[in-house]
């Protein structure tokens, strides 16, 4: 290694090449263990208005299972974090400086039901006062691809994941005795879409999700949990469902046949238990053939590794049509038995 000489260098140690692709390694692990420590889930103790769900059950399970919600990634919190700054730090001033008036950030408000009993929390991102109406306001940032694909209230009911806005800016008129908001979507490149959402054209649904909200705190004095949503394409993109937390009777009973085949559960066992061993060799491999792949031929000594490396020509191929068989296996947990995981070990039938 030689040494840098440059006054510009603060470590003798390292050439500027050495420092700086250390440097770039070193950004993005600092970066990546933040976020990982950040991605910790809290207890929640009521509903949510970011959190309301199609299935009430889903929602209960946010409250007495949140430990075992489904994990952020890096990526996602990266992607949430970005999202409240832009909320927080641009939009919501940019609105100010264009002489709106944005009064009661991130306010933190609660529903109540008939009884005055507490069923949903939520925090708002700003009221605005504009011709001395109160309007609730809801600032959203979306994937550039998706925002263009949205442009009312029923784009975003329609979508599978965006349903949620709407729901929740009404949860929050609801709270606040307001008759109409406003949705403002960015899409992180700076355009913003306006959808104002108004209760009295979706009465039904902000009663629905008051609705909801009550059947979920019922079920959580009762510990019991609300019964399964009846909509089985709700279920099979459900976390509850993938984490084995839930076991909705889904239609695949009617058919199911079991398979006792002892040696074939075993090899499904050791795949699962070897899954994770087996992202980091894959991971492992990936970067031993990216690095391998900028040497010359010839043999290198790694450690107690002789690494021996030749190039040949590859052939192309056309790949021949035919038939591709696609594996599912779910995992059906065995501390959390129901009567569809019953039925499969007690039955005798089947396929072997
Ligand atoms: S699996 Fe279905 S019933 Fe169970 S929580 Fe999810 S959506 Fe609701």
């Amino acid at each position: 290694m030689t040494a840098s000489t440059s006054p510009h260098s603060d470590s003798p140690e390292y050439t500027p090449k050495e420092a700086c692709e250390q440097f770039a390694a070193e950004l993005l692990s600092r970066r990546s263990e933040k976020l990982k420590s950040d991605a910790a889930r809290r207890p929640q103790h009521v509903p949510r208005a970011s959190g309301v769900d199609k299935c009430a059950r889903a929602m209960y399970y946010q409250i007495t299972a949140w430990g075992e919600a489904e994990a952020f990634t890096e990526h996602s919190i990266a992607r949430m974090q970005r999202g409240t700054e832009l909320e927080e730090r641009i939009i919501a001033p940019e609105m100010a400086m264009l002489g709106f008036r944005w009064m009661e950030a991130q306010r933190y408000l609660e529903l109540r039901d008939d009884n005055g009993r507490l069923i949903m929390t939520g925090h708002i991102d700003g009221l605005v006062l504009w011709k001395g109406v109160k309007l609730v306001a809801d600032i959203k940032t979306m994937n550039p691809n998706l925002w263009g694909t949205i442009d009312s209230v029923h784009d975003l009911l329609r979508n599978e994941w965006f349903y949620r806005y709407p729901l929740q800016l009404l949860a929050y008129m609801m709270a606040y005795g307001l008759e109409s908001g406003l949705l403002i979507i960015d899409d992180c490149l700076g355009h913003w879409k306006t959808i104002p959402v108004h209760l009295a054209d979706h009465r039904e649904l902000a009663d629905e999700v008051k609705q909801r909200c009550t059947v979920v705190v019922d079920a959580c004095e009762r510990e019991e949990a609300p019964d399964f949503i009846d909509d089985a394409s709700v279920c099979a993109r459900c976390w509850w469902k993938k984490c084995g937390t839930c076991q909705p009777p889904m239609d695949y009973a009617n058919d199911v046949r079991t398979l006792p085949n002892q040696d074939l559960e075993q090899d499904l066992r050791t795949i699962e238990a070897y899954e994770e061993q087996g992202k980091q060799r894959d991971a492992a491999k990936r970067r031993f053939s990216k690095v391998t792949s900028e040497l010359e031929d010839g043999q290198y000594l790694c450690g107690p590794f002789l690494i021996e490396l030749t190039r040949k020509p590859r052939k192309g191929y056309v790949v021949q049509d035919g038939t591709t068989v696609n594996r599912t296996t779910t995992r059906i947990a065995e501390d959390k038995p129901d009567a569809l995981a019953e039925q499969l070990r007690a039955s005798k039938g089947g396929a072997a």
